[in-house]
């Protein structure tokens, strides 16, 4: 069966995620077009600026057959500004932006501060290989995960907010899994049964 890992390349930091997942050895290509939408088994949503992303996805005629694809069960995987659109619901955010409403959760765009107030910390993720190792989480105008609905396992947090969650397979983190040379939670992703 093919594993053909798409990474929505409108804007933001797309690049590092089709470098990570063909280091484990998965095919992996930018999408910007409805036509490379339906060529890949699953999306990775990066972070960037969810607002120009869901103002390009409208341009591009993406919106639509994105949210065919979600209501198809592809797995996706959105970190940062891509957590923020497939969140249920967003607070601080544009009045038009879209949320694709993929996870039941509730976020607060930019939660974490400003980008000046952007760190890097430790999390542990009990279901990667190697779970007592950490993973190097770096948060750069994360949004903050305000309210876990049903149906969404949190794999992990920090100070108390979740900041990786999981609901069927639609895998969310507040921050920038690509900035890290570990591979575990993108290998994970690519993993997911569809
Ligand atoms: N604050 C950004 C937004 O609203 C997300 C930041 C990021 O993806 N690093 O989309």
């Amino acid at each position: 069966m093919s594993n053909h890992i798409g990474v929505l390349a409108l804007q933001g930091a797309f690049a590092l995620h089709v470098e990570a997942c063909r280091e484990l050895g998965f095919e992996s290509s930018e999408v910007r077009t409805a036509d490379q939408l339906g060529a890949v088994d699953r999306l990775i949503i990066p972070g960037g600026e969810s607002t120009t992303m869901s103002m390009m996805l409208d341009r591009n005629d993406l919106s639509a057959p994105l949210a065919e694809r979600l209501d198809d069960g592809m797995p996706v995987f959105g970190t940062c500004a891509g957590m923020i659109l497939l969140a249920d619901k967003v607070s601080d955010g544009r009045e038009d932006q879209v949320s694709f409403g993929a996870i039941n959760l509730a976020v607060k765009r930019n939660g974490y501060g400003r980008q000046n107030q952007s760190f890097s910390d430790e999390i542990f993720v009990d279901r990667l290989d190697n779970a007592d190792l950490g993973f190097h989480a770096v948060f750069i105008r994360a949004p903050l995960v305000e309210v876990v609905g049903d149906g969404v396992q949190v794999l992990a947090t920090h100070d108390g907010a979740a900041v990786l969650c999981q609901q069927n397979s639609v895998l969310v983190a507040a921050f920038h899994p690509e900035l890290s040379p570990d591979r575990r939670l993108h290998r994970y992703f690519c993993s997911l049964p569809r």
